[in-house]
């Protein structure tokens, strides 16, 4: 059993069942045998599910977004959206059944078609930065293809993902098809991975558990889509609005506590605005309202567990620094006293680009500011990092705009927002950030396999 904590009161929420090899294997064997019958569904009958999956889904977003608060200590508006993303997704992908088109080929003695099929058992290994959304981009993308699915909740975060699983049985899937098995990552994960019948893992995680699914995946040729972490750059010229770059400056790192791989976390700003761009953070920060997450008016809530906030903390505090000294805060917000894991949104300025909390992902709420000279030397500091995920770029000069986003290794860019994740849009990394991408109009093409099939004419 693993016992779920709410982290903005360390008080116990749930006791949940964790599931060992045996378990795992026999929900993989179930999913199997619901594999023919589901990709039987005509794509007419398998996009009404999915429809009314969705439906279901909305019916039940406030109560989904009460269990997150409790669960992982997201804001009630976060959470809000986080429930109706995995309405919208499984909307989104609803109408992919009737537009799985193969093609047809003229070759010489006949005629080739190309066909769409289904993987079989896809495995999601979700964490516990975002439990609904990353359940809902892995799920009905693979749903819609024709797949059945096996999905890990974080062992932290797995009320949520058990309750989509009960909803999808109400608006009718079949058993089987769709499987939500809690536990930990070294047991289910580990499993699901190694398990010759899973066929493809969708993963969002860290960068060395992805690279170790990526290395595990090859024995088996398995399928991978590995979504990691990120460093991303907030580049913010002279000659960009700069009331608005710096009034969304918190949101791009601080949301979530800065437990998001999208974060913003490096604000690199043109050395002639650098000293009044701090100047308009600093209020933007300290206004910030952290507290309880059921709070309407809360912007940041705590971090997801102590551990974590350990980490966050060992990025600032004594001999954080690439000379083995305490990072220089510029200003931080505040934060709950008492229990619960709280940590304040926290403005650092990094000695150089060696401190680790420039180079390295935090996942909480730090960012880090440096200043620049001029464009070949911001996109140079953006892309000195392993990482490619996001960023942003705040400029009036729409070529300059165009020029920095082609020249920023990353896969979701946004020019004048912060905005990353569209569902109609694709979604992941450059680099170590990712293998594949989620969301938007191609995702079913990692979902499926092409299968040519020649029909002689004689
Ligand atoms: P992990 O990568 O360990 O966990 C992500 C998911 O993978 C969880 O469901 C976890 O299970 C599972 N898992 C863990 N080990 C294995 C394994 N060997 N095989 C298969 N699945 C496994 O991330 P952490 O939770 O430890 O977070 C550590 C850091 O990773 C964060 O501080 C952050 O930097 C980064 N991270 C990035 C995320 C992103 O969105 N890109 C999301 C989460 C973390 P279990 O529940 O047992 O942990």
């Amino acid at each position: 059993m693993h016992t779920v904590v709410d982290p903005s009161t360390e008080d116990v929420v749930a006791e949940v069942e964790s599931c060992d090899v045996a378990q795992v294997d026999a929900a993989v064997a179930r999913a199997v045998a619901a594999g023919p019958a589901w990709r039987a569904v005509s794509p007419a009958d398998r996009a009404r599910l999915l429809r009314r999956f969705a439906a279901v889904v909305d019916g039940h977003v406030y109560e989904l977004a009460d269990l997150e608060v409790r669960n992982s200590g997201h804001p009630i508006g976060n959470a809000r959206w986080e429930a109706g993303n995995v309405r919208d997704v499984l909307d989104y992908y609803a109408a992919a059944p009737e537009r799985l088109f193969g093609r047809q080929i003229p070759v010489e003695g006949g005629l080739d078609v190309t066909f769409r099929e289904p993987l079989g058992v896809v495995g999601i290994i979700v964490p516990w930065n975002f439990p609904m959304p990353i359940a809902g981009w892995g799920l009905a993308p693979a749903l819609a293809a024709g797949n059945t699915v096996v999905l890990k909740p974080a062992e932290l975060t797995p009320l949520t993902a058990l309750r989509l699983a009960e909803l999808g049985l109400e608006a009718g899937l079949p058993p089987d098809v769709f499987t939500v098995l809690p536990g930990k990552g070294s047991v289910v994960g580990e499993r699901l991975v190694s398990h010759e019948q899973v066929r493809k893992i969708v993963f969002t995680g860290s960068t060395e558990v992805g690279t170790r699914i990526l290395r595990q995946a090859a024995d088996q040729v398995k399928r991978v889509t590995l979504e990691l972490g990120g460093k991303s750059a907030n580049i913010v010229f002279a000659d960009a609005d700069l009331e608005r770059a710096a009034a969304g400056a918190p949101a791009a790192v601080f949301d979530n506590a800065g437990q998001d791989c999208c974060a913003r976390s490096r604000i690199l700003v043109q050395r002639s605005v650098h000293d009044r761009f701090l100047e308009l953070l600093e209020p933007a920060v300290i206004e910030l309202r952290v507290g309880p997450p059921a709070d309407a008016a809360t912007d940041m809530g705590p971090l997801i567990s102590a551990d974590q906030r350990e980490r966050v903390r060992g990025f600032v505090e004594s001999g954080a620094d690439a000379r083995g000294r305490p990072v220089d805060v510029a200003f931080r917000g505040s934060a709950p006293d008492g229990r619960g894991f709280w940590y304040p949104p926290t403005v650092v300025l990094p000695g150089s680009t060696a401190d680790s909390v420039w180079r390295d992902e935090v996942f909480g709420p730090v960012v880090a500011v440096l200043p620049f000279d001029d464009e070949a030397e911001a996109v140079a500091m953006a892309n000195d990092t392993h990482c490619g995920l996001s960023g942003s770029i705040w400029t009036r000069d729409v070529g300059r705009a165009l020029r920095v986003a082609r020249g920023v290794e990353s896969g979701n860019l946004s020019v004048n927002s912060n905005s990353s994740v569209r569902y109609s849009t694709p979604f992941g990394g450059f680099k170590r950030s990712g293998l594949g991408r989620e969301l938007g109009p191609d995702a079913l093409e990692a979902f499926t396999e092409v299968k040519n099939v020649f029909v002689a004419d004689d």
